[in-house]
């Protein structure tokens, strides 16, 4: 972080422009707009100016007089020595000074701004593509829309009123969030502000409905945080508490919001940071607490998640609950890796089976498996992939079945290893592949010669 984003308050204080050009004409109409009393300097001024009031004109050549009783400055002159001696001369008295487009003379940048007043968005990329930030408040432009300054304005209105009433500050945000995602908001942006007052007092008046702790079990997808789904980015960004574990890729968590808890419960293999138990009680405990809670996964809650087992606990205590699914690995990752699971040519079914089994050995319906057209996904198999192939082929499949192990499929660590059912085991012990990976045993996986686009 280059600058720091502060918002002025300007209202009634003198502001020095030097220049009376077009450039030097807008800075000062902004200016004017935040309140600011306006000292242009210049030898000639632009006609728009003339006449504004709170607006001091001097139509002679900047002297460091002009500085006098100033509390912010811009240069916007067309000659690069006297916006320079204006910004020397500023810095020298500790004002604030921007000169325009030129950020090495700058103390502060002007941000491109979205006004929704009293709701304000300001955006920059500290000089680095003024207009990628001027695309970027163009997409804002449309999620924001422009009643959401009623809403500012609205709430603006009773923040004191629910400050004295609701004492606590984490249930004044939950109630203020209620207020904004529902049926309040909704009236105050049509505009019957009377319907949503009314409403507002009555929410107030059942202040102890407010918090009612939940849980969201929400799919983070394999890696690549594009994958995410809507509700799982909104719910991610609502949540008090975050309980994640090692599966959800860094720039996924660093996704979650702000100042949201965030809760480790690890789980790589053999390493179990938090039993199964332990974490159904967690999230128990916290949802009790009248937190909304972040159960984030990897891929998809439901498959080879125990998301299941972690909503039961919560069932059995009448604790709310919402289920997100995501892209489970075996759909992400063969994505990735340019490998179609099914395909007329080559496979009518796919089944997803796990290679680490509760009692750690590897007892799978190995004659189900070995059928042929049929695409086999393994989740967590690496450590029985020599059991794996030795089994397939015992059971009839032909050793020249390919098969492939992807690592980390999706990041920018992903790394695809392929071979048949015969050479991959040596392969693998050679390459060391990174968990997580997936192996995908089948015809399909043939395929990825022609079809790889992924290539990080
Ligand atoms: N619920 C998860 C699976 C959890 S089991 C899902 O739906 O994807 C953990 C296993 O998932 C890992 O051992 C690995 O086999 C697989 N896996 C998850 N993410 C992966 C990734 N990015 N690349 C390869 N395999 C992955």
């Amino acid at each position: 972080m280059d600058y720091l984003p502060v918002f002025q308050k300007i209202k009634d204080r003198l502001c020095l422009v030097v220049g009376g050009g077009s450039v030097g004409s807008r800075k000062a109409g902004v200016l004017l707009e935040a309140g600011a009393r306006v000292r242009i300097v210049a030898p000639e001024i632009a006609d728009d100016l003339k006449g504004a009031d709170n607006a001091e004109l001097i139509t002679t050549r900047f002297e460091e007089k002009h500085l006098d009783g100033v509390a912010l400055v811009i240069a916007a002159t067309n000659d690069r020595e006297v916006n320079k001696q204006v910004s020397t001369l500023a810095q020298a008295r500790n004002l604030p000074v921007n000169v325009v487009d030129d950020p090495e003379l700058c103390s502060f940048i002007m941000p491109a701004i979205l006004d929704r007043s009293p709701l304000m968005v300001a955006f920059s990329s500290g000089g680095a593509s003024p207009v990628l930030t001027r695309m970027m408040r163009g997409k804002m432009e449309t999620v924001i829309p422009q009643n959401y300054s009623r809403l500012a304005s609205f709430a603006e209105r009773f923040r004191e009123r629910v400050k004295k009433q609701v004492t606590s500050p984490a249930k004044r945000r939950i109630f203020w969030e209620n207020v904004f995602d529902g049926v309040v908001a909704e009236k105050v942006l049509s505009g019957d502000e009377a319907s949503a007052e009314a409403m507002l007092q009555t929410m107030l008046d059942d202040e102890d409905n407010i918090v009612r702790g939940e849980v969201y079990l929400v799919g983070a997808g394999p890696g690549d945080p594009d994958l995410l789904t809507f509700r799982a980015l909104r719910l991610m960004q609502k949540a008090d508490v975050v309980v994640y574990d090692n599966l959800v890729s860094k720039p996924i968590v660093d996704m979650t919001r702000r100042d949201a808890e965030r809760i480790f419960v690890g789980k790589k293999r053999a390493d179990h940071t938090l039993r199964q138990e332990e974490i159904n009680e967690l999230l128990v405990r916290l949802a009790k607490e009248g937190k909304r809670v972040l159960r984030l996964k990897g891929g998809d809650p439901f498959i080879f998640g125990r998301g299941g087992e972690e909503i039961e606990t919560l069932a059995a205590e009448g604790i709310a609950f919402q289920v997100v699914p995501g892209i489970t690995a075996a759909s992400g990752v063969a994505s990735y890796a340019g490998i179609p699971l099914t395909h007329r040519d080559h496979a009518q079914s796919c089944v997803f089976v796990t290679g680490h089994l509760k009692d750690g050995t590897m007892n799978l319906d190995w004659e189900q498996l070995a059928r042929p057209k049929q695409t086999v996904v393994v989740y967590m198999g690496l450590h029985g992939l020599v059991t794996l192939c030795a089994k397939l082929i015992e059971q009839g499949m032909p050793d020249s079945t390919p098969i492939a192990i992807v690592q980390q499929g999706t990041t920018p660590n992903q790394r695809v290893i392929t071979g048949t059912l015969a050479t991959l085991p040596g392969i693998a012990e050679r390459e060391q592949p990174q968990p997580p990976t997936l192996i995908i045993v089948g015809g399909v996986v043939t395929l990825r010669d022609k079809l790889a686009w992924f290539h990080p």
